[in-house]
């Protein structure tokens, strides 16, 4: 199914250098989807996602693809650091420590990688969460639910690319 998809651009976003879209890091937001849209307009916050999704699935728009937002911080991925310039952020809304992810939100975030999967050509080791490119900083995900996306991330884009 399609889920609702709307846009409400942050200001804190960076046009340069072009984003690389290497593969996806995933946060939760702790904060509600509304207290987060909230946070991310605030001029003040200097913090963005790409994208945001509820637990009904329904996805705000941050930051266009191809520019930087800044969620990753101090982190390391493929070897490099200042993974904002590589790196799209999807955040769940919520804390996965309190409350595990919605079949929703997962099959949600999957309709949104899906076709970023096709076009920027990515393998599953593209993905990852704030907890293992910021170790001992960040706590997101909750391992749990970080298995658990993974899992379904596997189911939908099958083994990676690797020859047979
Ligand atoms: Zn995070």
């Amino acid at each position: 199914m399609a889920y609702i998809e709307f846009d409400a651009t942050s200001p804190h976003y960076a046009r340069t250098p072009p984003h690389e879209r290497l593969g996806v890091v995933v946060h939760h937001s702790v904060l509600s989807f509304r207290d987060t849209i909230a946070r991310m307009l605030d001029p003040t916050s200097k913090v963005s996602y790409h994208v945001l999704v509820d637990d009904d699935g329904t996805r705000c728009t941050l930051v266009p693809d191809d520019c930087l937002a800044w969620h990753a911080g101090e982190s390391t991925f493929l070897g490099r650091s200042r993974t904002n310039e590589f790196l799209l952020g999807l955040a769940f809304a919520g804390d996965t420590y309190r409350t595990p992810l919605t079949d929703a939100q997962i099959a949600s975030a999957l309709e949104w990688i899906a076709p970023r999967w096709e076009l920027y050509r990515w393998s599953l080791d593209r993905l990852t969460d704030h907890r293992q490119i910021s170790p001992g900083r960040k706590d997101d995900l909750n391992p749990v639910e970080w298995q658990r996306f993974l899992a379904a991330a596997t189911r939908r884009f099958g083994s990676p690319r690797t020859a047979v």
